[in-house]
């Protein structure tokens, strides 16, 4: 093979190999110059009159105005989900199903067209946002729409009844998933939703009120507001919301937190993570590497549960480092829209900031950073991967969630020392185990003090599949049956 003929120098200079652009086409994408809000089935003008620009980070360009909904108009949404509650959560469940089976199948037929915008908005590589995003999302519809009619068997010997209305607030880094992750198993129970996109990613979620037209969805079982955190927080606070969930970082999540307590509404959050992916001498070396950059090169790093502290047994530290240094040569950085694209734009100028400040950090804090040579375009929000040896276990990059492109390099020695450090961390959303015995395996995986533990894989997700967190990293889980729990009364 090519590949293994070539000495390490060419594929770390890139000189072995040459790709010819391969972008996806963007022409059949419309774009609006603007977006009003989504309430009661319709685009409705927003009281506030203020609307804010979402751009691509990748060119910088301004994609389209959307509505910035203050006070009134989310109290507007919030009604009109209240009203379409009663007549939504008395249809015959096999017809809520219906519903739900066809925005999953719309959802498919318009894949394309997702995948290109969430791209375009988010600065993902297409290949994630085509192969990833989407599918899931659609999967997610597909799944809850199988439970809408088989509540019963959920929930032997108990009625399940819906809440009422609930508020959604979701984050920039898998904007479309989190909204199928939020709205499916909602209105699968009998539900409906007013849910706040984030600010820098608005407009997959336009595109899906488009789809909630297209499917025929009663008025108001689905509303959606768009603006800032100030937005989100209106949303939260309304009070005839009874359900709040929130995808997002832990200092809001504690707001959010604060700002229910005693109120009687029900609460789950999915907050950050700082995950430990962890390497065994018995593990197979090429394989991990491949689950170690998934891990925390996937999405620019934007990623909740990202394996972003590897930590690697002492007596394979050499080689393994060897291997990922020259994976990470490999991978090829720029337009998001070009299908051989592994690492795209960072999401904001913002985040781009938060992560140089973490970086700089590392450096000062004495950890030896790596980044193989690319050359970043000239405009738009980008970062090298990146990685760290000699990391301390008290360096802020060992311990703060970067949420970019950035791995954290530790060592150790034995299983338990492992373990030690892998839960030595506020967050506890989840982690990864590479090694060849099975019992390992499960040793590990009942000592994680995390949600999810993957076993010789990472970041792989299914519909069917409880996900959530422990301590800072939140608490209630998503998908699976458990995901259904939020959105009922038991009786
Ligand atoms: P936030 O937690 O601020 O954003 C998540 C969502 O909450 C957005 O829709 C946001 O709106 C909204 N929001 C902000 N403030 C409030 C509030 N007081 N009440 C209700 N909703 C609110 O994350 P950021 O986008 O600011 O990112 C900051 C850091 O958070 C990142 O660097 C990353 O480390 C972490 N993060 C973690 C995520 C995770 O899944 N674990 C996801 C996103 C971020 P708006 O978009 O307008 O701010």
């Amino acid at each position: 093979m090519a590949i293994a003929s070539r000495k390490p120098a060419e594929l770390a200079t890139g000189a072995a190999f040459e790709y010819a652009p391969a972008p996806e086409a963007s022409d059949h994408v419309k774009i609006a110059s603007r977006y009003d809000l989504f309430i009661g089935g319709k685009s409705v003008r927003p009281h506030s009159k203020h609307r804010f620009a979402t751009v691509n980070p990748a060119t910088e360009e301004v994609l389209s105005e959307v509505a910035e909904a203050d006070e009134v108009d989310v109290d507007r949404a919030v009604t009109a989900a209240a009203s379409a509650f009663g007549s939504w959560a008395a249809l015959p469940p096999a017809r809520r199903a219906r519903y739900l089976f066809r925005i999953s199948r719309l959802m498919q037929e318009r894949a394309r067209e997702l995948a290109v915008i969430e791209t375009m908005d988010g600065g993902k590589p297409i290949k994630e946002s085509r192969d990833v995003d989407v599918p899931l999302a659609a999967a997610h519809f597909f799944y809850y729409a199988g439970w809408a009619d088989k509540l019963e068997w959920a929930f032997p010997n108990r009625r399940a009844l819906p809440l009422g209305v609930a508020g959604q607030v979701i984050p920039w880094n898998f904007p479309l998933l989190m909204l199928a992750w939020k709205i499916a198993p909602a209105l699968a129970a009998g539900n409906t939703v007013v849910l706040k996109p984030a600010e820098t990613t608005p407009l997959t979620a336009m595109l899906f009120a488009d789809i909630c037209v297209q499917a025929e969805l009663p008025p108001g079982v689905v509303n959606i507001v768009t603006g800032a955190g100030g937005t989100g927080a209106l949303v939260t606070g309304h009070p005839n919301v009874r359900k709040v969930a929130f995808t997002g970082s832990t200092e809001v999540g504690k707001l959010i937190q604060r700002q229910v307590a005693g109120t009687g509404k029900r609460l789950t959050l999915e907050l950050g993570g700082k995950a430990a992916n962890i390497v065994f001498d018995d593990a197979p070396l090429d394989q991990a590497v491949e689950g170690i950059v998934n891990g925390i090169y996937f999405n620019q790093g934007h990623v909740c549960c990202a394996g972003s502290r590897l930590l690697v047994q002492e007596s394979i530290m050499g080689p393994l480092l060897e291997k990922l240094k020259l994976r990470l040569a490999t991978l090829r950085l720029g337009d998001p829209l070009d299908k051989n694209t592994d690492i795209g734009a960072i999401n904001s100028r913002q985040q781009l900031q938060k992560i140089e400040g973490l970086v700089a950090s590392g450096v000062a804090e004495g950890a030896e950073i790596y980044q193989p040579e690319c050359r970043l375009p000239d405009r738009g929000y980008w970062f090298r991967p990146t990685l760290f040896t000699g990391v301390a276990q008290s360096h802020r990059i060992a311990r703060e969630e970067i949420f970019g492109p950035v791995l954290a390099v530790l060592t150790f020695r034995t299983p338990d020392e492992a373990v030690e450090k892998a839960n030595n961390t506020p967050y506890g959303l989840s982690a990864g185990v590479w090694t060849d015995k099975g019992s390992r395996i499960l040793w590990m995986a009942e000592r994680m003090r995390a949600g999810v533990v993957w076993a010789n894989t990472y970041n792989r997700f299914d519909p069917s599949s409880p996900f959530g967190g422990y301590k800072e990293s939140g608490f209630g889980r998503e998908g699976g049956l458990q995901g259904l729990l939020p959105y009922v009364e038991l009786s």
